[in-house]
């Protein structure tokens, strides 16, 4: 099968989040049992993109409305990801530092999905399947199906992966003239809320849509920004995949910024090492057991907590624990964190700021990680962490209550109901109490690493998703 993904974000091309994990790895493995993968991102000036060889395989014009932009493509020249990756230049809107949080956000990708459209269009084969991805490629789907120029692509099946279900790309219908002419008749289909919504109209349009999880699925029936009637709509074409994670990338065995690497018959010392290189970092004292968080500070990530919740439990537990906080986000949140660093110094330390090394190395390193999470459509942080014997200490949401089970009900976390500084400091309190016991904190690390959330087993789900669809379209 030919296919083709389609995103914002590719790891180790350009990563925000977990979107770029799933759409660096998802292919790769696709292309291991056979497939003919190829993922196409914008070209952002990256130190992937930047350093790694790339040629041009075409050329041209992108036009938004009554601008042109000159847009070329190039691959990356060796496949060294394990698939083919395609970079899209546009001048002037791309070849910028971050991927997201510019004002021209929808005519970048607005775009980059017309000139990535152009170019397949042009090629001599027609994909089997197209898998966009979130709402930075929500209008692909409409425009195959809608705008003159493509409909030599309108049959191709189309699946819109939804990461997240709170960002929307919504702009208003003053923007329409962006969009390549099309059947007025469907004008309609883009409309959600009296706006223009992209994920809306992906939503509307791909043959089927998945979510990164089953449980998230079922929850955006409930509560997804303005989306849930249409979610309910689309049910029948709806499947939730859970993520896997890339067991190359993410493997305490063989992961090169650890400081010493370990398997599950060597994770007490293995464990104990990294933990060490990182007290010795943050000032903390690798003798009291270390929580740590990992991600974007924001609200939907329970971060708007953390603040107090640390104050709280570092005040009731001064002398027994360290807590580590590594990201960045909302600059309240940053701000407060960094507030509590001269009342805790040698318990609590925080790195504002974006590292992926420092990532691995937390993981390794910490007893357990804290995900107080409001929103958390699959979440991948909390499988990195039970793969490296730390214990994910969670709110029960999304993905988060597909792949995390307290350890009283005999899983490997640590669950919490609310999203609020009283249950993260229970779940503390519980924490403390298991690390007392050092026989069960062993068991409940090592079983935690043997969990198989690895992709070889999910992406059989994603080909029977296209292979669904592939009949449908020719029925
Ligand atoms: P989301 O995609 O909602 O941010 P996920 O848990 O699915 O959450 O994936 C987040 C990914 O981004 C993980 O690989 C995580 O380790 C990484 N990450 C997030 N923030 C940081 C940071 N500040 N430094 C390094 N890695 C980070």
């Amino acid at each position: 099968m030919e296919l083709f993904h389609i995103s914002a974000e590719c790891y180790p091309a350009a990563k925000v989040g977990g979107l770029a994990d799933v759409v660096g790895a998802l292919p790769k493995y696709q292309s291991t049992e056979g497939h003919d993968v190829r993922v196409v991102i914008p070209a952002y000036d990256t130190k992937f993109i930047n350093e790694n060889e790339f040629e041009c395989v075409h050329w041209s014009h992108v036009k938004l409305g009554n601008f042109n932009f000159p847009f070329s493509v190039h691959k990356e020249k060796t496949d060294k990801l394990g698939f083919e990756l395609y970079v899209i230049a546009i001048q002037e809107l791309f070849d910028r530092k971050e991927v997201y949080g510019y004002e021209d956000d929808i005519e970048r990708f607005v775009s980059f999905q017309i000139a990535t459209l152009d170019w397949i269009l042009g090629r001599r084969e027609i994909p089997d399947v197209i898998n966009c991805h979130d709402h930075h490629t929500g209008l692909i789907p409409f425009m195959m199906l809608y705008a003159h120029k493509y409909q030599k692509l309108k049959n191709i099946p189309t699946v819109l992966t939804i990461h997240s279900g709170l960002y929307q790309g919504i702009f208003g219908f003053n923007k329409l003239y962006y969009l390549p002419e099309f059947d007025l008749a469907h004008v309609g289909v883009l409309e959600w809320g009296n706006a223009i919504n992209s994920l809306a109209v992906g939503i509307k349009c791909a043959s089927a849509v998945t979510t990164v999880s089953p449980n998230y699925l079922n929850e955006i029936n409930h509560s997804s920004n303005g989306l849930e009637s249409l979610f309910n709509m689309v049910r029948q074409k709806s499947k939730g995949i859970l993520n896997g994670i890339d067991e190359k990338v993410w493997n305490p065995a063989t992961d090169k910024v650890l400081v010493s690497n370990y398997t599950i018959d060597t994770i007490e010392n293995g464990k104990q090492k990294n933990k060490e290189k990182l007290c010795d970092i943050f000032d903390l004292d690798p003798s009291k057991p270390l929580f740590s968080f990992i991600g974007r500070l924001l609200e939907e990530k329970g971060a708007d907590l953390l603040p107090q919740a640390s104050a709280l439990a570092l005040a009731e537990h001064l002398n027994e624990i360290n807590i580590l906080i590594l990201g960045s986000g909302n600059e309240t949140i940053e701000t407060e964190l960094n507030q509590l660093l001269p009342d805790y110094k040698g318990n609590y330390n925080t790195f504002i700021g974006y590292n992926e090394d420092l990532a691995h190395l937390i993981f390794a390193g910490s007893d357990f990680l804290l995900m107080p999470s409001r929103v958390e459509p699959c979440g991948l942080n909390q499988m990195y962490a039970l793969r490296y014997g730390t214990i994910p200490v969670v709110r029960r949401t999304g993905g988060l209550k597909d792949t995390v089970i307290d350890f009283e009900d005999g899983g490997n976390g640590i669950c919490h109901e609310q999203t609020s500084v009283t249950d993260i400091c229970t779940s503390i309190r519980r924490a403390l109490k298991m690390y007392e016991d050092k026989k069960t904190l062993n068991k409940i690390r090592k079983s935690g690493m043997q969990i198989d959330h690895s992709w070889s087993s999910v992406c059989k789900e994603y080909i029977e998703v296209y292979n669904l669809i592939i009949k449908r379209n020719e029925s």
